[in-house]
C-alpha cells in the first residue's frame, strides 16, 4: 500500500538512486567531454545511508528502486549494495539503469543480488557513430547485453536517444537487433538537463516522427509492458518486441508521475525538471530518528511539483543528469 501521496493525488511508490553522478562514458546529452567536476567521495552516502533511506521509503509503501547514476558500475561493490535494498521488507522490484561497459563481468552477481531488469543506454549500432556520442567503445557495450541475457535478466530494455543527422538513421536497425535479441527498445526524447543536455537539444527530435518512419517498414500493434512507467509501446506485430516512447517533451506524462529521485550526496529531489529538494544528507549524519525521517520524506512529498517546465524554461535545470540520476 502506498502511504506516500503528494498534493495532486500522485502515489509515489517508486525511488531512483543515483549511486555515483561519475560516468566512463561521455554521452553528449548528458556530460560535457571534459567533465570532471565530481562529487567528492565524504559527500557520497555510504551504503547504510542508503539502505537506511530506502528502508523508509519502503515502510511508507515505496515497493520498487532503481540503481541508476551516472554509471552505477563504476561504484565499488555495487552487487553489496543491490543485495542490502533487495531484501529490504516491502521492495519488490529492485532495477538496474546501466551503459553496460562493465556489464560482462558484473551481470551475474548483479543477478544473484536481486536485481531483475535492466535498462540499457545504447544509442549506435556503428562503432564510429557510438564513439561520436559516447566517447566509449560499442564493442564493450554488445559484450554486456549478452552477459546479460546469458545471466537471466528479463526484460532488459534498450533506451536509445535519437538525435538528428546524429543516429537517427539507425532506428530501424535498431528495431531488427532488438527483435535479433529479443530485447525491448525504448526511444527517449533529448531534455534541457544541464548544459550538455542543452546543447544536445539543437539536434531535438519530436518522437512522432520516428513512430511515423517505423510505421512504414513495421506492422505497429498496441503493446504492454510492465513496469508502470511514462513510456508508450507499441508491439512489432508477428514478434514479441515491444517498443517505448518516452516523450517528456512533445506530450509530457507528469500526471501520473510516479516517483522521486535521491541523488549521489543524499539530496532528495521530487521532480527531475524542478530545483524541489531535501538534503537528507546532513539530517542522516546529525543523528535523524527513523520517525523523523519518515515525516521529513512525506513533507518532501507533499511539496512534489505538478509538473516539469522544459518547454517554457529550459535553462532552468542546471544540476547534471548523472547527479540526480536518470
Ligand atoms: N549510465 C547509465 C545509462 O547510461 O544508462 C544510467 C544513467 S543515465 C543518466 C540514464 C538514462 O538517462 C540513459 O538512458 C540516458 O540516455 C538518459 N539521458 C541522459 N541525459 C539525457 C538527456 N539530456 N535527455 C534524455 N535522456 C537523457
Ligand atoms: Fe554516462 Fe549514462 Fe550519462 Fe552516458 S547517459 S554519460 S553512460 S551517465
Amino acid at each position: 500500500m502506498a502511504n506516500l501521496t503528494d498534493s495532486f493525488g500522485r502515489s509515489i511508490d517508486y525511488v531512483r538512486v543515483s549511486v555515483t553522478d561519475r560516468c566512463d562514458l561521455r554521452c553528449c546529452y548528458c556530460m560535457p567531454k571534459q567533465f570532471h567536476d565530481f562529487h567528492e567521495p565524504e559527500e557520497w552516502l555510504n551504503f547504510d545511508e542508503i539502505e537506511r533511506v530506502l528502508a523508509a521509503f519502503a515502510r511508507l509503501g515505496t515497493q520498487r528502486i532503481r540503481l541508476t547514476g551516472g554509471e552505477p558500475l563504476v561504484r565499488k561493490d555495487l552487487p553489496q549494495l543491490a543485495q542490502r535494498l533487495s531484501a529490504l521488507p516491502g521492495v519488490e522490484d529492485l532495477s538496474l539503469s546501466t551503459n553496460a561497459t562493465h556489464l560482462d563481468r558484473h551481470a551475474t552477481a548483479l543477478r544473484a543480488a536481486g536485481i531483475s531488469r535492466l535498462n540499457i543506454s545504447l544509442d549506435s549500432l556503428n562503432a564510429d557513430t557510438f564513439r561520436q556520442i559516447t566517447g566509449g567503445r560499442l564493442e564493450k557495450v554488445l559484450n554486456g547485453i549478452m552477459a546479460a541475457r546469458e545471466a537471466g535478466f528479463r526484460p532488459i530494455k534498450i533506451n536509445m536517444v535519437p538525435m538528428r543527422g546524429v543516429n537517427d538513421h539507425e532506428v530501424e536497425d535498431m528495431v531488427h537487433f532488438c527483435i535479433e535479441h529479443q530485447l525491448t527498445l525504448r526511444f527517449i526524447e533529448t531534455m534541457p538537463v544541464g548544459d550538455a543536455g542543452r546543447s544536445a537539444t539543437e539536434s531535438y527530435i519530436d518522437l512522432s516522427e520516428i513512430r511515423k518512419k517505423l510505421e512504414q517498414k513495421f506492422e505497429l500493434i498496441p503493446g504492454v509492458m510492465p513496469g508502470g512507467g511514462p513510456a508508450r509501446y507499441l508491439q512489432v506485430a508477428g514478434t514479441k518486441i515491444n517498443i517505448g516512447f518516452i516523450t517528456p517533451i512533445s506530450q509530457h506524462f507528469c500526471a501520473t508521475c510516479n516517483r522521486v529521485r535521491l541523488s549521489v550526496d543524499g539530496t532528495l529531489f521530487t521532480c527531475l525538471g524542478q530545483e524541489h529538494h531535501v538534503a537528507l544528507r546532513p539530517l542522516l549524519r546529525a543523528g535523524i530518528s527513523d520517525r523523523e525521517l519518515e515525516h521529513t520524506i512525506v513533507a518532501a512529498i507533499r511539496m512534489k511539483p505538478e509538473r516539469h517546465e522544459f518547454n517554457e524554461s529550459p535553462e532552468k535545470v542546471l544540476r547534471f543528469m548523472s547527479y540526480t540520476g536518470g
